[in-house]
């Protein structure tokens, strides 16, 4: 109810008609203004649209679908919907977010944004243009046949706009940071229609807020990025012997711990497949300066036996097709949690051992839904510095969470809708034992990142100081009306 005390008007006082009917009179208004971009179900671009979707548990059944084809599009869609008894919508970029109801809506209206996938190089300005629809693939091989690259996802098929808007975490952050802070522009339609531009001199509090606040100021339309020189990248998936899980933590434990290298990025994994019934240590990891690999990665690269050796010299856009390759093969149900905690010389130990003590235990009790659980540790990227535009983390330049910060990811990947019930509170469960050691170790810290959040966590909350608090008064700035607090169906929200 705090949401229609802080704004004057409220769909809450219109509960009644958010119903079907109503999206389904938003959708005929869409169709009758957009035609061309507009879909109902059983059309084929409303099926492809939700077949494109990497994870099933996304796969909603919105009354219609509208795919704009430029930002004036975006501006009419919101118009209607803003006019349409609050009518609930969702907005798509590469829908890679595994929440259920974060990038689409069961009834309601889907903005799918996969039109707007134009890239372009402008030269001059050494940026890469992306549209939001975008993926990052996209982005690669255009900037590449131009000797450029940007800081984007490491795998190619993942969305750019959820990406960017969420933080970014690329090939380059231990030298350059968040791929958001590459972000020299963002255009952006508003929830009054008008079409925006965001970055360090036009609309600055815009500018921050959107570097990790995602949706709750506005749908953007365009990312300009920062452009660097394409390189090509050392490095792939090594999957280890499970004798060599432990060894694996202590060098990767080391890696932290040792002299910083802004040339070596990437994380470790352990997986546990309940049907075979193995753990599996493997490390996906790239050096950005081939020519002096393996930098800091040798301990992890020198840890035996190896089952699988797959490192290979390439440029981006091959490691990034190669790796989607292993991500669209067989749409499952996915959900997914973090938390971070400071680097000590036991916390991956003491965290994987409480992990894989249970993990076989909660799989077995949902072994019909061919549970694959996989716990990832990753280094969390640095704040700008030296006077670059501010993000929305709270981190202070002087902070070094580049070195001293890891971030997990907890998952479960399965095949019956029925566990999902049982692997989220298994997730709850974990991450209370898991916060529970790193607080008793002294490492737990408060940072969530927000793209591999569960949606009963807060990132917000997580930013620490008063971000938060700024981050509302962006939103209430510029939607006023609080139409993405109140109709986006879900997501992380402000209010
Ligand atoms: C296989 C895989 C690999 C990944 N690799 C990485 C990685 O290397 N580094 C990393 O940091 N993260 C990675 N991620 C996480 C990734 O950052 C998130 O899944 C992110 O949401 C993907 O962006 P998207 O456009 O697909 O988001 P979507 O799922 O489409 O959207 C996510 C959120 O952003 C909002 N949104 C979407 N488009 C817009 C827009 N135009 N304007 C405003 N809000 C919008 C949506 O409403 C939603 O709330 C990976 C995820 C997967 C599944």
């Amino acid at each position: 109810m705090r949401v229609s005390i802080l704004y004057p008007f409220s769909c809450l006082l219109s509960a009644a008609l958010v119903s079907g009917e109503a999206s389904e009179a938003a959708c005929d208004e869409l169709a009758s203004v957009l035609p061309n971009s507009t879909f109902y179900p059983e059309a084929p671009t409303y099926n492809a649209s939700i077949s494109s979707y990497p994870f099933l548990q996304l796969r909603l059944h919105p009354s219609c679908i509208v795919r704009p084809n430029s930002p004036h599009d975006v501006a009419t869609a919101l118009s209607i919907l803003k006019d349409s008894n609050c009518t609930k919508f969702a907005v798509k970029g590469g829908g890679h977010n595994a929440n259920a109801g974060f990038n689409n809506v069961e009834d309601g209206v889907t903005i799918d944004m996969q039109s707007l996938n134009h890239v372009e190089v402008a030269l001059g300005d050494e940026v890469v243009r992306v549209g939001a629809g975008s993926l990052w693939q996209d982005v690669y091989d255009v900037a590449e046949k131009r000797n450029l690259t940007a800081m984007g996802g490491r795998i190619g098929v993942v969305g750019t706009a959820g990406f960017l808007t969420g933080g970014g975490i690329s090939f380059f952050s231990p030298e350059h940071g968040w791929s958001c802070d590459a972000v020299v522009n963002f255009e952006v339609v508003l929830s009054s229609g008008k079409i925006v531009n965001a970055n360090a001199t036009s609309n600055p509090d815009l500018f921050a807020a959107l570097k990790g606040g995602q949706f709750n100021f506005g749908i953007v339309t365009r990312f300009d990025l920062k452009a660097y020189p394409a390189t090509t990248l050392w490095g792939g998936r090594t999957v280890y012997h499970p004798n060599a899980t432990e060894s694996l933590l202590t060098a990767y434990t080391n890696f932290k711990m040792g002299e910083f290298d802004p040339y070596a990025a990437g994380w470790v994994t352990v997986r546990y497949n309940h049907t075979a019934a193995t753990f599996s240590p493997i490390s996906i990891m790239w050096y950005t300066k081939p020519a002096q690999k393996p930098g800091a990665l040798k301990q992890i690269m020198d840890v035996k036996p190896q089952l699988m050796d797959g490192k290979v010299e390439a440029p981006i856009s091959e490691h990034t097709r190669n790796a989607s390759r292993q991500v669209v093969a067989d749409p499952e149900r996915t959900i997914w949690t973090t938390t971070s905690f400071s680097i000590s010389p036991r916390i991956m130990h003491r965290i994987h051992k409480l992990w894989a003590d249970l993990v076989p235990e909660v799989s077995k009790q949902y072994a019909y839904a061919k549970p694959i659980a996989e716990l990832t540790f990753q280094a969390l990227p640095g704040p700008p510095r030296n006077g670059s535009s501010p993000n929305s983390f709270g981190f202070t330049a002087d902070e070094t969470p580049e070195k001293d910060l890891i971030f997990l990811q907890i998952i479960f990947t399965f095949t019956d809708a029925a566990a999902t019930e049982g692997f989220e509170e298994a997730l709850k469960d974990f991450l209370k034992l898991i916060e529970g050691v790193s607080k008793e170790e002294g490492v737990l810290h408060r940072y969530k990142y927000l793209n591999f959040a569960a949606s009963f966590q807060d990132p917000f909350s997580s930013y620490g100081g008063d971000q938060k608090e700024t981050l509302k008064k962006v939103a209430r700035k510029y939607d006023p009306q609080g139409v993405f607090q109140l109709q986006v169906s879900k997501g992380f929200k402000l209010f």
